[in-house]
């Protein structure tokens, strides 16, 4: 037979997130007719806006014409809609030609560990999105798991901290390393400003490492002062790749849709540019996103189709608001939610999964317990904002049963 791949028996415990499922079905099993309020996992809290429906059913009809028949196209997406992305949201700092439009920011995230190969080095904010450690364990990147350290050790983890504001301390990060980084960060739900991704550029450029950057929330910074793209940062192109997402601003985390940059300025160490690999990624494992994905997308980039995203945006906002003024109301330190849809918190005296256990049971709520994301993690739980207003003012007025 068919050996299995050594590296998927390393994975710990599963993927998070169908271990919380697995959790809450023999919660339900043995509590017939509860009804649980989901604040887990960061799927979107309302349907597509119209003006992307309609321009999903456009898109989709004329693929039944002669004349609006797509089939392979351009690998890294159409270009109007590369040309929209930079238009809307990067002006000035990066060119159409640098994105590449791909499936959502998590296949990619795959795929990039794919263009760097099984001897990159990773270092990750601890906590960090599982993705980003488990398909490096996959690929055979990170060595063995440590159960002492609840670690792999062949892999960084910079600590984001109550004590250092949820900001790693890379310094110990090695040369020539792929650091990944996410701000608004899940799960924290901490932001860096831009003296502090000034330092990590720095950093990168004089370790010789390259950031990739995982930006799906930036479109959730409330802040006009805070930095959405590592671009923002100046030499940022000559270190950083950043990764994002229709998923989260739009609601395509059903549809799929994200773009990559891999800007012409990132080098490898022998001087050759990374887009030139990345595209050979591409073409070789991927092929491109969906025509009429893309389509749909297009049509939000008008004025109205931003100002949809902008009130979906608000209503989530609005919503990571009341949990975290609830929480903190009833006694609980929280952190994030104000710039990201994200509330971190902890229960004293609880490990993250016992924590998770109380929530539900006791508030008939789902959460996200920290440990899933990270050493780090232990002790935390995450409420996500995306829920609907009335399931979020009900969750607010169950949380009182956890005193
Ligand atoms: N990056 C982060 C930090 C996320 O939290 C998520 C999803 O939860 C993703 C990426 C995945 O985005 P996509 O739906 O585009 O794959």
């Amino acid at each position: 037979m068919v050996m299995r791949n050594k590296n998927l028996a390393k994975l710990q415990a599963g993927y998070l997130f169908p271990e919380i499922t697995r959790r809450k079905n023999e919660f339900l099993s043995a509590n017939p007719g509860v009804d649980l309020i989901s604040l887990g996992i960061g799927d979107t809290a309302g349907p597509l806006i119209p003006v992307i429906t309609d321009a999903l059913v456009k898109a989709s009809e004329a693929m039944g014409t002669n004349d609006g028949y797509y089939g392979y196209g351009d690998e890294r997406g159409i270009p109007e809609l590369r040309s929209a992305i930079v238009d809307t949201w990067y002006k000035g700092l990066i060119e159409a030609d640098d994105i590449f439009v791909n499936d959502g920011a998590k296949p990619d995230t795959g795929r990039l560990q794919v263009l760097f190969g099984n001897e990159a080095h990773l270092a990750v904010q601890d906590p960090s999105y599982p993705v980003y450690v488990d398909s490096a364990v996959i690929l055979g990147q990170t060595g063995e798991y440590d159960s002492g350290s609840e670690g792999f050790d062949e892999i960084t983890y910079m600590p984001c901290t109550v004590e250092n504001e949820f900001f790693p301390d890379y310094t110990k990060v090695p040369h020539g390393s792929l650091i990944f980084f996410c701000s608004p960060n899940n799960p924290t739900g901490a932001v860096a400003n831009h003296d502090q991704l000034r330092d990590l550029v720095s950093f990168a450029k004089l370790n010789k490492s390259i950031i990739i950057f995982d930006a799906a929330y930036s479109r959730f910074i409330q802040d006009s002062n805070l930095p959405r793209s590592i671009y923002e940062i100046e030499g940022a192109k000559e270190v950083a790749i950043e990764v994002n997402s229709f998923s989260k601003p739009f609601g395509f985390t059903g549809l799929r849709l994200g773009w990559t940059i891999v800007p012409k300025e990132l080098k490898f160490e022998d001087g050759s540019p990374v887009a030139k690999d990345y595209s050979r990624i591409i073409t070789t494992i991927f092929n491109g996103a969906s025509i009429i994905v893309q389509k749909g997308a297009l049509a939000a980039f008008t004025d109205s189709g931003l100002q949809q995203m902008q009130d979906q945006i608000s209503l989530t906002m609005e919503n990571a608001r009341i949990i975290k003024t609830a929480l903190n109301n009833l006694g609980y330190s929280t952190y994030g939610g104000v710039n990201a849809p994200y509330i971190w918190t902890k229960i004293e005296g609880m490990n993250s999964w016992e924590a998770f256990d109380r929530v539900m049971e006791e508030a008939n709520i789902v959460c996200t317990p920290g440990s899933g994301f990270g050493p780090s993690g232990e002790g935390f739980i995450r409420f996500s904002a995306f829920g609907k207003r009335q399931s979020v003012l009900e969750a607010v007025v169950r949380l009182k049963d956890l005193m």
